[in-house]
């Protein structure tokens, strides 16, 4: 049994995101999505509505037979990852930018719990410059973001500021 956990804040899901997700599919039996409880940040949405979210999101995605399960988690992905019987920790790479911090978290969380590897995926090009924050600051500002963000996260995100648009 192959079981990865994919860890992020998800705030909100992205089309991006869901690109890692089938992209790791083939490479395990069983996948976490891991949505970290950060009390630094201002989220738009809360953890709970985020695993919602991402839950109802998932059945309309082709997961290649791999069991998916959407949990919350707070404190060290590393300590997350061994309660779990993950043996790896599945991350996303945009772009240059994104390595130094992926680095040195891989290595952190190696030194940590050495049974588990950090496996990255390069992101899909058509989704290499989509983050959460991306998304949130053009939709706030009236941009449109169709096509990068799910249609049902996209409604969420309507409701969530009034915008009715
Ligand atoms: P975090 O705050 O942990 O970076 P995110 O939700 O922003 O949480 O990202 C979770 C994971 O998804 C990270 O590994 C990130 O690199 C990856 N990711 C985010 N957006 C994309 C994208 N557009 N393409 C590929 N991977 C992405």
């Amino acid at each position: 049994m192959r079981r990865a956990i994919f860890p992020g804040s998800f705030d909100p899901l992205t089309n991006g995101h869901l690109d890692i997700i089938k992209r790791s599919a083939p490479l395990f039996d069983e996948m976490i999505i891991a949505v970290l409880n950060n009390a630094d940040k201002h989220p738009m949405f809360t953890v709970a509505e985020r695993c919602d979210m991402i839950r109802e999101v998932l059945p309309t995605v082709d997961t290649d037979g791999c069991k998916m399960l959407v949990e919350s988690f707070s404190g060290l992905t590393a300590d997350f990852a061994k309660q779990s019987g993950a043996t790896a920790i599945v991350r996303g790479i945009r772009a240059v930018s994104d390595y130094e911090y992926e680095l040195r978290m891989a290595l952190m969380n190696r030194r940590l719990e050495p049974g588990i590897e950090t496996v990255f995926l390069m992101a899909g090009e058509e989704y290499s410059y989509v983050s959460s924050t991306l998304m949130k600051q053009v939709f706030e500002l009236g941009g449109r973001v169709e096509g990068l963000i799910p249609e049902l996260v996209e409604q969420r995100m309507r409701s969530k500021s009034g915008n009715h648009r």
